[in-house]
């Protein structure tokens, strides 16, 4: 975002006279008056003689004067709008927040209660009225961004009527006597006609173009249709995450509210954020470093057993799981969490067939998850997959090993009974059998 510059900016208050070579922002009707527009670079101090300059602040070793505004100075201009690419970033900055003062003190020139003209405070970033002490401080105008989401679609719109053509988050200023959250409950319901269940903070922008603090918040909305205020917008409607694509420009925080989006983030996480998908051929090595992590939790937890011997289960396997659809991993923070087979059909375990010491409950079409692994970096993984694969399937069948305690204590705890004792291809070791359902 704009903003987000290394050097260092310092706004503390001081009256000084330039040096002939500080760089002066200087605004006409289209933007900033520069010496270049790429890279941007801003007329010297030397190039307005005998003229008031007010300073701003300092960005990195830059110290920044404003020169009054004027419509017919010798310089080229860069838009307004080419502000939001322009490079460095933190000339931009520069360019953006001077932007914001010099609109304050050109509508700071006369005492709004008494009407003389006004005077820059020696003391502080402030306009005072000789005549009757009037303190005028910095105008920021507060307003919000709001992402609202649902599930896996985040809402878009265009504006009506203004000269910013592309994808917009709905927004609006703060009135008098609302909080920021209050505020996104009245846009949501004014523009889309939705209303908001629950709100999350995402981040602030100042944003000089027009004197706002901006205020991100993503909302999650009750379910209904979007009755569009056409006043306020040409249009609105739900964009799914792996449709939003490239986003023109990092700029402003609507983009990159909208990109964290798209990049995975879930504002109103389920299960911890754990997201469930079928694993990619490419992420091969990075699932056998999850089992690998496993066998060694599961080795220092009393099981060296189920696992250890024969470095179960082998990378050929895994690959065969992945080319058949069968092999899914949980993600969240855009990292694997955890691994784990699961099938789903009459006899999706032919190993299943024969039981001993009991029987299992139902006989019907089945879910069956194997090799389930946590790559340890989180808790819940284990729950989250097993209630996935009960979700899909109704009726949930597995096994574990006698000296996996994590596992049963799992198992035990979402409901699973254990049924018997079944046996696998890979050791001679029994394995307890579990199941979970309806039929
Ligand atoms: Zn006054």
């Amino acid at each position: 975002m704009i903003q987000d510059i290394q050097a260092e900016y310092d706004l503390r208050y001081a009256i000084r006279s330039p040096r002939p070579t500080d760089p002066v922002l200087c605004y006409g009707q289209r933007g900033v008056y520069v010496a270049s527009a790429s890279p941007l670079a801003f007329p010297r101090a030397a190039d307005f003689p005998g003229e008031a300059l007010t300073y701003l602040f300092r960005v990195g070793d830059e110290e920044y004067y404003l020169a009054p505004a004027a419509a017919d100075r010798p310089f080229d201009t860069v838009e307004r709008r080419a502000l939001r690419v322009a490079q460095p970033q933190e000339r931009a900055f520069a360019a953006v927040t001077g932007m914001h003062l010099d609109y304050w003190y050109r509508h700071q020139r006369y005492c709004g209660r008494c009407g003389q003209a006004m005077a820059a405070s020696t003391a502080e970033r402030a306009m005072v009225c000789p005549g009757c002490g009037n303190t005028v401080y910095p105008t920021i105008a507060p307003a919000v961004i709001i992402g609202v989401v649902q599930g896996e679609r985040i809402l878009v719109s265009h504006y009506a009527g203004r000269p910013y053509t592309g994808r917009a988050l709905l927004a609006g200023y703060c009135e008098i006597g609302e909080t920021p959250e209050d505020t996104v409950r009245r846009e949501v319901m004014e523009e889309v006609g939705l209303k908001v269940l629950r709100t999350r903070y995402a981040g602030a922008q100042p944003w000089g173009f027009d004197h706002n603090l901006l205020l991100g918040f993503y909302c999650e909305v009750a379910e209904g249709e979007i009755r569009v205020d056409h006043s306020e917008l040409r249009d609105a409607y739900w964009l799914p995450r792996g449709e939003i694509g490239a986003l023109n420009d990092s700029a402003s925080l609507t983009n990159d509210m909208i990109a964290r989006f798209r990049d995975g983030f879930d504002p109103f996480p389920r299960d911890g954020g754990l997201r469930i998908r079928h694993a990619r051929a490419d992420e091969l090595p990075a699932i056998m470093r999850v089992y690998a992590t496993a066998r060694s939790f599961m080795a220092a937890h009393g099981n060296p057993r189920q696992w250890g011997p024969s470095n179960w289960p082998p990378e050929a396997l895994i690959a065969r799981d992945i080319e058949r659809g069968k092999c899914y991993v949980c993600e969240a923070d855009g990292q694997l969490q955890g691994v784990f087979y699961y099938d789903y059909a009459l006899d999706a375990e032919p190993g299943y067939r024969d039981i001993t010491q009991g029987a299992w409950r139902l006989d019907r079409p089945y879910g069956v998850v194997h090799r389930a692994a946590s790559a340890g970096l989180r808790a819940g993984v284990g729950t989250a997959i097993l209630r996935w694969a009960l979700a899909q399937s109704g009726y949930l069948r597995i096994d574990t090993h006698p000296d996996n305690t994590v596992m049963q204590g799992l198992l035990t705890k979402l409901g699973f009974q254990r049924r018997g004792i079944i046996h696998v291809s890979e050791d001679n070791d029994p394995r307890y059998a579990y199941d979970l359902g309806e039929s």
